[in-house]
């Protein structure tokens, strides 16, 4: 074989390895591509219908994760309001006086009192007991920092906000 022979077969060699290769990323693109309709076609709420199981499963631990962060939001943003609340009911439950609320104010006339209605009060009451039953086993519970059950288990080492 001569030279120029030789050198001729060597850049077909070249040329075919690299014309593979370029097949090689044409069907890669071509999946990705594929990926990304399929990506395009859940967010077009086809989500039942896309493809490609891994693709849903995946999916569907990322469409869970972002609803169970969104219903952990709501939780949260829920125990702030009661706990809210549970302080504002605190302050206006029946004092001591008969007739009159705990701030001082006859119980007729007080408007705190007028604004927390029975349903509110029966939910608050019903969260408390929850809420102090997550306290009781120790779980993450959302009672106010300044609830008695709350303060009577705090360290003594810890400040006291
Ligand atoms: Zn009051």
């Amino acid at each position: 074989m001569g030279y120029q022979a030789k050198r001729d077969e060597e850049h077909e060699e070249h040329l075919i390895r690299l014309r593979q290769e370029l097949r090689a990323r044409d069907a890669a693109i071509a999946e990705l591509r594929q990926r990304v309709a399929d990506l395009q076609a859940v967010v077009l709420g086809e989500y039942e219908n896309a493809p490609l199981g891994d693709l849903q499963t995946f999916l569907q631990s990322e469409v869970v994760a972002g609803a169970e962060s969104k219903m952990r939001a709501a939780y949260q943003s829920r125990g702030r309001a009661m706990a809210a609340l549970w302080a504002i009911d605190r302050m206006h439950r029946d004092g001591k006086r008969p007739n009159f609320c705990e701030c001082g104010v006859a119980v007729d006339k007080c408007s705190a009192r007028k604004a927390l209605p029975e349903s509110i009060v029966n939910d608050l009451d019903r969260w408390e007991r929850r809420e102090l039953e997550l306290l009781k086993r120790g779980v993450r519970h959302q009672l106010p920092e300044d609830h008695p059950e709350v303060v009577k288990r705090r360290p003594r080492y810890l400040p006291r906000r």
